[in-house]
């Protein structure tokens, strides 16, 4: 089936005994037994829950995967991969990365005897050589980074992850299925914050892991059954709503992101501007090979920190805030708000500079966010 036809259908045709067309909210802890020896496929929640349930198996039939697990939030999905290491490994990562990857990484991967080697993801080459380094067992990339939206190369990263025999993560956040499918391009492990585009509403929190293997399906639900971080049966219904939805909600995103990138283009305020769906864009071509959408994330350099201030201080449309992937279009200051944990000379280094401003385009009229702009830079 094509993969609209699954989204518009999330969760429906799962309740035989009433034909409910939504998905019921399981909202049971435990399940009863018919008799010792003897169950309904479910008996503690925290292990599976119906609901739950309905979306990890539409999540991993989207993605090609052989299992998902669905997280209490993307940070928690992480959380549960990384417990997939052992004390000594290291793992090449993503240096342009979400703030909270690299605090997670950095505060309680390092202390569990993790090591992290950071390369630049869309230079294949850096990552070829980071991969040479003994003890390596993954590599973590986002495919469009964050907040500088670089492109990595999956196909490259994927064939040197097999040559080397090591895991190969891939956080998918800002594209999503309907967008890329990362197993296709070589990747074990799919990870993503669905508190974003999956959710759309920026009403929850939630995260997924899709794997491509049943073995490390499998452990990943171990993992959960153990740790615990499960996504709720309510919130689980939640993103089953949402996903009927996300193709159109893509489209309309990307529309107004282009609308947006080519205002802000033409624009003298403007210093530097990153959006990889122009054809000016470095990432551009690569991303249109992995990729059937650019994504509505753009980011751009003012001339000065006393002009982000006052940007921040009167936006009328868009909303000051630190998220991204909903119907309202939002501004961030990554510097504060994001990536606060990265070090000086690493945000130096990538560009993550003091004049940065990250949008996260919504599905308002562009014409009102352009306008909003055109003020806010005059
Ligand atoms: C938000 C985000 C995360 C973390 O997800 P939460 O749901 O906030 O825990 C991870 N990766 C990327 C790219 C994100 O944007």
């Amino acid at each position: 089936m094509h993969l609209h036809t699954l989204l518009a259908q999330a969760g429906s045709r799962r309740d035989p005994k009433t034909g409910a067309i939504s998905m019921p909210i399981h909202l049971s802890s435990a399940f009863q037994h018919p008799a010792l020896g003897q169950s309904t496929g479910f008996d503690y929640s925290r292990t599976s829950n119906p609901t739950r349930q309905a979306l990890e198996q539409t999540l991993s039939k989207l993605e090609g995967g052989a299992g998902a697990s669905a997280f209490s939030s993307g940070m928690a999905a992480l959380d549960a991969v990384l417990r997939l290491f052992s004390p000594g490994d290291k793992l090449v990562v993503t240096e342009d990365l979400y703030g909270g990857s690299f605090r997670l990484f950095e505060k309680f991967g390092r202390p569990q005897q993790l090591d992290f080697i950071y390369v630049d993801g869309s230079d294949t080459e850096a990552v070829a050589k980071a991969l040479q380094t003994p003890k390596v067992k993954g590599l973590f990339v986002e495919v469009l980074t964050n907040p500088l939206l670089k492109v990595a190369d999956l196909d490259a990263l994927g064939e040197l992850a097999r040559a080397h025999e090591v895991l190969f993560i891939v956080d998918n956040t800002f594209l999503t299925p309907v967008w890329c499918r990362p197993m296709e391009h070589g990747a074990d492990i799919t990870l993503y914050s669905a508190t974003k585009y999956l959710g759309g509403h920026h009403d929850m929190l939630a995260g997924l892991a899709v794997a491509r293997t049943g073995d490390l399906a499998e452990k990943i639900a171990f993992i959960q059954n153990a740790a615990g971080a499960v996504l709720g049966a309510f919130d689980s219904w939640l993103l089953l709503r949402s996903l009927k939805t996300l193709p159109l909600r893509l489209k309309k995103h990307e529309e107004n992101a282009l609308a947006v990138a080519n205002f802000l283009s033409g624009h003298a305020g403007i210093k530097k501007l990153c959006y990889p769906g122009l054809p000016s864009d470095p990432g551009h071509q690569r991303l249109g090979r992995l990729s059937l959408g650019y994504g509505a994330m753009l980011s751009f350099e003012v001339e000065s920190s006393a002009k982000v201030e006052s940007i921040l201080k009167s936006v009328k449309v868009f909303l000051f805030a630190e998220s991204l992937g909903g119907a309202e279009s939002l501004v961030t200051y990554p510097l504060i708000q994001t990536h606060a944990d990265i070090d000086p000379q690493t945000r130096e280094r990538i560009g993550l500079t003091d004049r940065l401003l990250r949008l996260s385009i919504g599905l308002e009229d562009a014409t009102d966010l352009m306008e909003d702009l055109a003020e806010v830079l005059k």
